[in-house]
């Protein structure tokens, strides 16, 4: 069994009457980066006091900048068909609503899409697709997925496509992988079954079961790097979190490696769905912050990604907490970047600032950030990046290649201005990390070097 329901409400119930006392044992536990018992992040999500927050948001940081260091990882989303046959009463794109104009991307406008993304810089995607495809099988996602990675743009390309599709069978996932996807995404809206089959009228989508499933589908198929979530705002968001984690630690316990990301996105009003403009259970940005804070704790090595739908204020809170993936001037229907800017959105975006403005604001915030796509290509992906991440090596190695791919950024396409903030942020952060006269110091400075003679996506 996945998710034990019982249990859950179980630990949540019990985690109520916590001690402040073993708040802080918790706590300082948390700072050996081995993670928490799902028992420790119930009384975590129970914190409510002011003093305790904040020292859960402290240990949260330390951990973030400890594993992590201050590189953040941007991408942008890339929607290409909006049409679907489910109805999830949550989402624009739901069946019943015939007032969205509909449209899936042809290749040609897939690569006029992935053109104006590369233009800004972008490169990595996240593909996204509602659950019907033209032809009326997977061959149009196989088809769209090669019409990105085949598209050039001078001399640039995108290096790393994430997908988020509905969840396949076996022998699919197992084609899906021969595309050469990162990361295959689901996110399972709610963990808690009596709501989820309130909110899914209709579809393929009806079945928790088999959307609960698709991990472990996923992974037996080959693919490496999964990434999981619950849609916030659906239900009590403590049980989700709790949920999301016994979903991981399932993950980790049956096949050695747990998911490379977890997402946490909240609700955002919806065109025509009345649903998502007053969600039963939406938490408040103090919640949101704890829910970040206790995921970075709870599960030290894997990803956190925030999108768009959060505000730039928020953003740069949740970063210091410990989200590790951002994505960046995103747009939320087919066409979005370019032939149509208009139409068809599956909800409203908060942060619409442009990729320039967000990478600004990054360096302000000395934050760094990463186009890097280096561990995938090298094949430490699954379990390989966790043996690497787990002795804290990613600050080691993926900081390195992500002042590679920033100073590309830098080169290409930044104003001088930031070019200049740029460049002070990758000097001021080698020196910090990097002993003088190292081999890793020396290797950085020669790529800098090789990056500002030309050569392009070098890493390592
Ligand atoms: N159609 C596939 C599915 O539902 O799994 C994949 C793509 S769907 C467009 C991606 C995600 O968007 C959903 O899993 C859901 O969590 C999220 N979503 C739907 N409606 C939303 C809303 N109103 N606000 C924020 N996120 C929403
Ligand atoms: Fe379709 Fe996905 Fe939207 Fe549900 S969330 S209506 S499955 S696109």
């Amino acid at each position: 069994m996945i998710i034990d329901d019982e249990k859950l409400q179980r630990t949540l119930e019990k985690a109520k009457s916590h001690t402040d006392a073993e708040v802080t044992e918790i706590l300082t536990k948390a700072k050996e980066l081995k993670g928490l018992t799902l028992e420790q992040a119930a009384v975590l999500l129970n914190v409510t006091d002011e003093k305790l927050l904040q020292e859960l948001f402290h240990t949260a940081k330390y951990v973030k900048e400890e594993i992590y260091g201050n590189r953040i990882v941007l991408f942008a989303p890339l929607y290409i068909s909006n049409i679907c046959t489910n109805e999830c009463v949550y989402c624009a794109f739901r069946k019943s609503n015939t007032s969205l104009k509909r449209h899936a991307s042809t290749r040609a406008e897939i690569n006029q899409e992935v053109t104006a993304l590369l233009q800004q810089g972008h490169k990595r995607i996240l593909m996204v697709a509602g659950e019907a495809y033209p032809g009326g099988t997977l061959q149009y996602v196989y088809d769209s997925i090669k019409a990105i990675y085949d598209t050039r743009w001078n001399g640039q390309n995108i290096r790393r496509v994430n997908v988020n599709i509905a969840p396949l069978v076996q022998e699919e996932f197992e084609e899906l992988k021969k595309c050469n996807i990162g990361t295959y995404q689901l996110f399972q809206e709610t963990y808690h079954k009596e709501t989820y089959e309130k909110l899914h009228l209709e579809g393929a989508k009806k079945d928790y079961q088999f959307r609960l499933d698709a991990m472990d589908r996923a992974l037996k198929a080959g693919i490496n790097d999964v990434g999981i979530g619950p849609l916030l705002g659906l239900y009590d968001y403590k049980y989700e979190i709790l949920a999301t984690l016994e979903h991981a630690f399932y993950l980790d316990k049956t096949y050695g490696v747990g998911p490379h990301t977890i997402s946490i996105p909240r609700i955002e009003p919806a065109e025509g769905s009345d649903f998502s403009l007053h969600p039963p259970y939406q938490l408040t940005d103090t919640d949101f912050k704890k829910v970040v804070a206790v995921l970075r704790l709870a599960v030290p090595y894997t990803g956190i990604i925030l999108s768009t739908r959060e505000s730039a204020q928020l953003r740069t809170e949740c970063m210091e907490l410990g989200v590790s993936q951002i994505s960046a001037a995103s747009r939320v229907n087919p066409g979005g970047y370019s032939y149509d800017k208009e139409n068809g959105s599956q909800f409203t975006l908060t942060d619409e600032r442009t990729l320039a403005e967000v990478i600004d604001a990054l360096a302000d915030a000395k934050h760094m950030p990463s186009f890097c796509t280096g561990c995938y290509r090298l094949g430490r992906v699954g379990k390989d990046f966790m043996d690497l991440a787990k002795p804290g090596l990613i600050k080691k190695h993926c900081l390195p290649n992500a002042m590679f791919t920033f100073a590309e950024y830098l080169e290409d396409f930044a104003p001088a201005s930031l070019k200049a903030k740029g460049y002070a942020l990758i000097e001021s952060t080698t020196k910090e990390n990097f002993e003088e006269g190292g081999a890793i110091r020396k290797m950085i400075e020669t790529n800098l070097a090789n990056i500002k003679n030309g050569k392009r996506d070098l890493y390592f």
